[in-house]
């Protein structure tokens, strides 16, 4: 795809089976294309024929894994000399993160391998967005924001070294427990409307919000389970690169007003933190995204322009009013009047559960 003259890498699924293709348990549709992530589960049916005769309707799956191999070169002198390396814990766009460990003391990390030149050839933008980025990250400081060790920065690739989250995202967790329980989500709705409130504070906002970008583990100890905020704009600093996300097909999570953007030049602003964590909170509790449940992507738009959404029964039958009506805070068109992280916190669902 192209975002002005620039090409991006995207992939994409199109369903042509007369029997249907799944996308990570959801029916792609035939004739219709989705976009194809690292780690996406693509099912497809499959009958099979038993000893007795009997058929049986089943499911194959795939994981869609995109692979990159590293080559060695002397980028990686100093790191090599430094860290271990281990497994690797997941991807992005410009990025691939491995597990390190760090040869002086045992402790290990989360090694985030950003590729410059990747990166340069989407962003119209000079080197220095990644660096001021990575002031950024060192400035904050929250329980929930993840937190920079240490940065090599070198021709071709930056290395920052965060962290290590040991459960992996939500994205994952989501798809593996397909909704979770309204406490569970609660517990994560407090830390991260928490972690927003602060950032709004620092004036800053994230921009990209979504379960990919936010890292879980249980604690050890209490079991709980606690998130932190990654992915500072590392590769989504600029306005053009929001562009292409879209192009891209990540809508789900976008405000209205970031797509108004694109037709007025407008602009938008922090609020479009809590519209994502508004649709979050949605797809936690039910499993499903709010918006693009229907067939093309005029639709969509349409439907977030537009914060036309629904609680169908099969998913919400079981979810507190009071949640919904958070939802319903979030969910809103207008910036102006949508919920603030701070207000959110002082709602009945978080105050008085
Ligand atoms: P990108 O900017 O390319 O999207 P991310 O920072 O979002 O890169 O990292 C990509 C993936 O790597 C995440 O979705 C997550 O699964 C994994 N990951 C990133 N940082 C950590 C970390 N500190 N600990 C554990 N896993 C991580
Ligand atoms: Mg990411």
């Amino acid at each position: 795809m192209y975002e002005g003259t620039d090409a991006i890498e995207v992939f994409h699924i199109k369903d042509d089976s007369q029997n249907g293709t799944f996308l990570d348990g959801v029916s792609i549709g035939k004739g219709n294309q989705k976009v194809l992530r690292h780690g996406a589960t693509v099912a497809l049916p499959w009958r099979v024929t038993k000893d007795t005769g009997e058929t049986e309707d089943k499911l194959i799956n795939f994981e869609f894994v995109k692979i990159e191999k590293d080559v060695f070169d002397e980028d990686w002198d100093e790191v090599l000399a430094k860290y271990e390396l281990g497994k690797q814990l997941g991807s992005g766009a410009f990025a691939v993160v491995k597990k390190v460990t760090e040869k002086a003391t045992g402790n290990v990390y989360a090694m985030k391998v950003v590729n410059k030149e990747k990166m340069a050839s989407v962003e119209s933008t000079r080197d220095d967005v990644l660096t001021s980025e990575v002031d950024l990250l060192n400035k904050l400081d929250h329980p929930n924001i993840l937190k920079i060790h240490e940065v090599i920065d070198t021709k071709t690739k930056m290395f920052i070294f965060l962290e290590l989250v040991r459960d992996g995202d939500l994205y994952d967790k989501l798809k593996r427990e397909g909704r979770i329980s309204e406490d569970d989500a609660r517990e994560i709705f407090i830390q991260m409307a928490d972690a927003i409130a602060y950032l709004h504070r620092e004036n800053v906002s994230h921009r990209d919000l979504k379960p990919e970008n936010i890292l879980v583990q249980e604690n050890p100890t209490t079991g709980a389970v606690e998130i932190k905020i990654s992915d500072f704009g590392l590769s989504r600093t600029t306005q053009s690169n929001k562009a292409m996300e879209t192009m891209a097909g990540t809508l789900d999570y976008c405000a209205p007003e970031i797509i108004a953007h694109f037709h007025t030049g407008n602009g938008y602003g922090r609020e479009v933190d809590m519209w994502s964590l508004g649709v979050i909170l949605y797809i936690m509790v039910s499993g499903a995204a709010p918006f693009g449940q229907g067939s093309g992507n005029d639709d969509l738009l349409d439907c977030i322009t537009n914060a036309k959404f629904q609680f169908p029964e099969n998913r919400f039958g079981d979810v507190s009013d009071s949640c919904k009506d958070l939802i319903k805070h979030l969910l809103v068109a207008d910036p102006k009047t949508r919920y603030t992280a701070d207000q959110s916190l002082q709602h009945p669902w978080i105050k008085d559960p």
